[in-house]
Parts: structure tokens; sequence; C-alpha cells
């Protein structure tokens, strides 16, 4: 398993030192909007703690972050009136990831309207 970058865009977010439009955050979990978002309300949820994504993940980062997930899709469902939520999670760049700080991808969907490239 490749070593944690504490050098990541998002671990750099959680020290501030780059900037976030930041929604949500608890003890454990922060969520803040996505650069280039897919959808309107597209954000990102992560642990506060150091993980690559869900292979090197503990139990209590997953149970952490799976529960903001959780409300955050509610919230946001709510927010856009959306018609359903999509929540996507790459792991490693054979999979799909970029930045390596575990995070998921929350999408409130509208029926008939595609995600943006
Ligand atoms: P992918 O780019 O294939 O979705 P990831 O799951 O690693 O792979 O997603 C990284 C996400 O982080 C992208 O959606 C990208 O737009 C977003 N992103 C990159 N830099 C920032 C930033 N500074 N602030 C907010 N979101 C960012």
């Amino acid at each position: 398993m490749t070593a944690y970058d504490n050098d990541n865009i998002f671990a750099k977010i959680l020290r501030g030192e780059i900037p976030s439009m930041r929604v949500y955050e608890d003890d454990d979990t922060l969520a803040f909007m996505d650069i280039m978002p897919r959808a309107d309300g597209h954000l990102l949820v992560i642990p506060k703690t150091p993980c690559r994504n869900v292979l090197d993940a503990s139990a209590a980062q997953l149970e952490a972050v799976i529960r903001s997930v959780q409300k955050l899709a509610q919230a946001s469902k709510a927010a856009f009136d959306a018609d359903g939520v999509t929540i996507q999670q790459f792991n490693e760049a054979a999979g799909g990831q970029e930045v390596f700080h575990l995070h998921f991808h929350v999408l409130p969907r509208h029926e008939g309207l595609s995600l943006r490239a």
C-alpha cells in the first residue's frame, strides 16, 4: 500500500492552506463543494484524519464518513429539490482516483439530466 501523502490537495484544504467552500463539518469529517462540479450541488465528504481511500481506511474512519455522506445526501437532495443522489468513490489511480485522501462524491440528480463531464 502506497503511503499517505501529506501534501495532497485535500490535506491542504483540511489545514486551511488552500481555500474551499465548506458546507459541513463535525469532529471527524469535513464536506466542501467540488471545484469542478459535475452536477449542481456536487460536494465531497472526507475524514479529517489521513487515509488514501477505502483500501487503507479504518472502520472508524469509514463509519464517520458514511454517516456524514448520508446526512449530506439527504440535505442536498432537499436543498436542490433533486429526484435522487449519486454517491461515487474511487480507489487508486487505476480505480479512477486523482486526489489521494479518502473522499466520497455526493451528486444531487434530476430525472433526465446527465452528469456533466
Ligand atoms: P476524479 O477526478 O476522477 O473524480 P477523484 O475521485 O480523486 O477523481 O476526485 C477528485 C475531485 O476533487 C474532482 O472531482 C475534482 O474536481 C475535485 N477537486 C480537485 N481540487 C479541488 C479543490 N481545490 N477544491 C475542491 N475540489 C477539488
